[in-house]
């Protein structure tokens, strides 16, 4: 999978790929898909929502650059798949998921595969998560037309943020660095991403 479809669409950070070709995806997935695991497709999770292509965690993952030692945010935790591959890079990953049952599932898969350094909250990412702010990277893993300035606020200065914007039905994935004085955005492959809901999300699915 790694090969055919994360390496082949550009990924070539090597600690990417590593991360990638050591978390179990089949694990991740409902029982009866789990033979898909290893395709490059999203696949149903239950509740509407969706575990994202290989290729696209890769890109996503690739883009926001995390170095050893950083404490990343995650918004859209899902399965907990993304969050398992941050976690392999990261010191410490924070993830949040609005639907609790989701929540609950990924945060024990997690858990059984031993990535201690991840902690799945359940509730609307939109807000961020002030309590363990500022982090060195963010990244959101659900579409939105414009990024929420409560995660821009929580982003460290010399930090990345990436997420993807646009309409309900395709999105752009978008970097932003902040600076000292300001942030820098830039728009890179399109993707499809389920919405991102609540206080600061989308308005309507
Ligand atoms: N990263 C996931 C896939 C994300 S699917 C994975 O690796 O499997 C997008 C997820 O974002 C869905 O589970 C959805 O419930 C969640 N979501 C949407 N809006 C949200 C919000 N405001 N706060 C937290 N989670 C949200």
């Amino acid at each position: 999978m790694v090969e055919r479809f994360v390496a082949a669409r550009g990924v070539d950070d090597p600690r990417v790929l590593a991360a990638m070709l050591e978390v179990p995806r089949h694990r991740f997935v409902p029982e009866p898909l789990r033979g898909k695991a290893y395709g490059d497709h999203s696949l149903p999770i239950g509740h509407g929502q969706t575990i994202s292509q290989p290729s696209v965690v890769g890109l996503m993952t690739q883009r926001l650059g995390v170095q050893e030692g950083q404490k990343v945010l995650e918004i859209g935790t899902g399965s907990g798949y993304q969050a398992a591959v941050l976690s392999r890079l990261a010191r410490s990953v924070y993830s949040l998921e609005r639907i609790d049952e989701l929540a609950r599932a990924a945060s024990s898969i997690l858990r059984e595969l031993g990535y201690q350094n991840v902690s799945v909250k359940a509730f609307d990412g939109t807000y961020g998560y002030p309590a363990a702010a500022p982090y060195d990277r963010i990244l959101v893993t659900a579409g939105t037309h414009e990024i929420p300035e409560t995660l821009l606020e929580q982003l460290a200065v010399g930090g990345r943020l990436v997420a993807p914007v646009g309409p309900a039905d395709r999105q752009r994935i978008r970097v932003v660095r902040r600076r000292k004085t300001d942030f820098a955005r830039e728009d890179g492959e399109e993707v499809v991403f389920v919405p991102l809901l609540g206080k600061f999300g989308r308005t309507s699915a």
